[in-house]
C-alpha cells in the first residue's frame, strides 16, 4: 500500500499506542491534564511519529484532543474510580493492554520506554520502504509490547550473518544442529537436505530491545520450526523454558 492511500484512513489505536498512553496515565497518577500540559502534546507527537514510520503520510492523526480522550477512556479500567467515572468507550484493546500492564509498573516504563526507542531509531533508517514491508509482513501474533518491537525481535532473529555465525558456531562445537527445546535434528530426519537448516530465535524480552543494541550470539537460541512458532503463537510469548516445560 502507497503512503498516500494509508492516509485516507483513520487507524484504530493500536497496542504500542495504548501501551504509551497508559504509561502517561501512570505519570498523571489518575489526575486530569492540564491544558496545554507538554507531556499530552509530546505523546501526540510520538504517535504521529509512530504512524510515519510505518508509512502513513501527514502529522495530525493523533492530536492532543484524541490523546486526552484515550486517557479518560483508559480510567475506565481503573478499579480506583467508581464504575462510571470514565467514557463508556472502553474497547477490548484497552482492558488487554491494562491488564497486561497495569500491575507491572516497572514493565509498562520499560516497555515504554523501548518503543519510543524503537519509533526513534526507525524514523531515523534511510527508507520507508525498508521497515514498511516487514511491518506488514509480521505474520506472527503481535507480542504484548506490541508492533514495534515485534518487528525488531524479528529482525534481529532473521538477519541472515548473525544467525550463519550461530549455525557455524554451533557445528562447530556440537558437530550438528538440533533444536533446543525438542531435540529435532534436520539432518536425521530429512538427511541431506536439511543440512544446515534450523531457526534462530532471539531470547531477549522485548521491553528491554530497542533499535540501537546490538544482537549478541547469547540472545540467540536454536529452535526447529514447530518450536519457534509455538512460541510466537499466543500473547504473552513462551520463554524456551515454558515450551521445554509443555514438551516434558
Ligand atoms: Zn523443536
Ligand atoms: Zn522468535
Amino acid at each position: 500500500m502507497k503512503p498516500e492511500e494509508k492516509s485516507k484512513r483513520n487507524p484504530a489505536w493500536s497496542r504500542d499506542e495504548i501501551i504509551l498512553a497508559l504509561d502517561l496515565y501512570r505519570q498523571l497518577q489518575g489526575g486530569w491534564p492540564k491544558k496545554n500540559d507538554q507531556k499530552v502534546s509530546e505523546l501526540s507527537q510520538t504517535l504521529n511519529q509512530f504512524w510515519q514510520v510505518q508509512g502513513y503520510a501527514g502529522d495530525t492523526l493523533r492530536n492532543t484532543n484524541g490523546v486526552k480522550m484515550k486517557l479518560m477512556n483508559l480510567r475506565t479500567h481503573d478499579p480506583k474510580y467508581e464504575k462510571g467515572a470514565g467514557l463508556k468507550a472502553g474497547n477490548k484493546l484497552e482492558a488487554e493492554v491494562w491488564t497486561d500492564f497495569w500491575a507491572r509498573p516497572d514493565y509498562l516504563i520499560e516497555t515504554a520506554t523501548a518503543i519510543r526507542a524503537s519509533i526513534a531509531s526507525l524514523g531515523r533508517e534511510s527508507s520507508l520502504e525498508t521497515i514498511t514491508p516487514q511491518i506488514d509482513d509480521i505474520d506472527e501474533v503481535e507480542a504484548a509490547e506490541g508492533r514495534l518491537l515485534t518487528l525488531i525481535h524479528r529482525r534481529r532473529e532473521r538477519s541472515s550473518t548473525i544467525a550463519k555465525n550461530k549455525k557455524d558456531k554451533t557445528l562447530a562445537k556440537n558437530g550438528r544442529l538440533i533444536c533446543e527445546a525438542c531435540g529435532f535434528d534436520f539432518v536425521e530426519r530429512y538427511g541431506e537436505h536439511g543440512a544446515g537448516f534450523i531457526e534462530c530465535h532471539h531470547i531477549k524480552p522485548l521491553a528491554e530491545l530497542s533499535g540501537e543494541t546490538k544482537t549478541r550470539l547469547s540472545d540467540l537460541v536454536l529452535l526447529c520450526a514447530n518450536c519457534h512458532r509455538m512460541i510466537h503463537a499466543k500473547r504473552p510469548w513462551l520463554t524456551v523454558d515454558e515450551l521445554r516445560q509443555i514438551l516434558r
